[in-house]
């Protein structure tokens, strides 16, 4: 129950993702869809961009610049040629490689949005069954809801240490043989600690399947491609429809007796040399962590603007694609010239 493992503060907040997601629902038919088009502008972001639930990246790109976030899914073609870039490119395929040295890749042929689901789920069963013997799994899908969102995450790796205790270790590449500033390192210990409060909150047992298909926009009765029944099948699962295989990982969740994470690590590798560039242990303080979530939150629930970087963080903008969009640049800057031009006058 989520109510139980969120505490009541997270409980409240709960019904209003609850209510949001209602409201994101599209409803049967085309009609619906166009009412909704219509009515979006004046709507929340996540109603404004149809976001049913938000990745973990998204609130952690937060800490560098809120309105880059946003212009992100305002402007997708910029976003698309961001996630073109060399550097991107090469980060995706370490990470691939690195998840092919501990897992075994097998086509699966999906025909629906369940059938999709249905995967992760069977990949994710395996990932449990390879904790509870011990073994170091990667790229291991982490959902929930966080203070009334839905997020979803990927966690890079997850083994035990030495003395037992269960870590996870975040692997970022970097372009320059550096470590990174400590702005960028502050959206990389959140982005861990909220990996943390996904995944222990799925094997105490909170995630329920309501909110799975409320906010994935998902039918329990779909019942799954033939693909998808081999390969579950392959695996030792008899099912049949979506809502088995949800129904089969919840159980899995709550008897797993799986620990909670323990410690928290970010890896910097080069990308150019593969060489160890440095690595942080991340303190987890779950107060400090549901107070600046809840804060990011308040953005895309609509209840406050949207910010640009604080005037002595400008230099950022110097490396962001959205600078020829971007509100807060332009009359930041313009005021910052007039303050100046005053200044010469007297
Ligand atoms: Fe943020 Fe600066 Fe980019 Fe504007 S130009 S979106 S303030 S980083």
């Amino acid at each position: 129950d989520a109510h139980t493992a969120e505490g009541p503060a997270a409980a409240k907040h709960l019904e209003a993702g609850r209510t949001l997601a209602e409201r994101l629902d599209r409803g049967p038919g085309p009609s619906s869809a166009q009412k909704r088009k219509r009515n979006l502008f004046g709507c929340c972001p996540m109603e404004r961009y149809c976001c049913r639930y938000l990745k973990v990246t998204d609130v952690c790109g937060q800490s560098w610049c809120e309105l880059q976030v946003l212009y992100g899914f305002k402007y997708p073609q910029v976003a698309k040629r961001e996630e073109e870039r060399t550097e991107v490119k090469a980060g995706a395929s370490i990470h691939l490689a690195r998840e092919l040295e501990v897992h075994e890749v097998v086509q699966v042929c999906v025909v629906t949005r369940e059938d999709h689901q249905a995967i992760k789920f069977l990949n994710l069963l395996g990932m449990i069954s390879a904790l509870q013997a011990g073994c170091c799994v990667r790229e291991l899908p982490v959902f929930g809801v966080l203070e009334g969102v839905f997020m979803v995450g990927i966690i890079d790796e997850l083994r035990y240490t030495d003395k037992g205790e269960l870590l996870l270790n975040e692997l970022k590449t970097r372009r320059h043989n550096s470590l990174p500033s400590k702005a960028q390192i502050k959206g990389h210990c959140l982005q861990v600690g909220l990996y943390k409060l996904l995944f222990d909150g799925m094997v105490k047992g909170s995630l329920t399947g309501d909110q799975v298909v409320q906010h994935l926009g998902l039918s329990l009765e779909q019942a799954l491609g033939t693909g998808v029944l081999e390969h579950a099948m392959s695996l030792g699962f008899q099912v049949v429809t979506f809502g088995e295989v949800l129904d089969l990982l919840l159980l899995n969740l709550k008897y797993c007796e799986l620990p909670c994470i323990d410690l928290l690590r970010l890896e910097y590798y080069h990308q150019g040399s593969g060489n160890v560039i440095g690595s942080q242990d991340v303190p987890f303080d779950e107060d400090q962590l549901r107070a600046k979530l809840q804060d990011y939150l308040s953005f895309w629930l609509g209840q406050r603007e949207p910010r640009g970087v604080d005037i002595e963080d400008a230099w950022k903008c110097r490396m962001c694609s959205y600078v020829e969009y971007c509100r807060w640049r332009r009359e930041t800057l313009h005021d910052n010239a007039t303050i100046h031009t005053d200044k010469k006058l007297k």
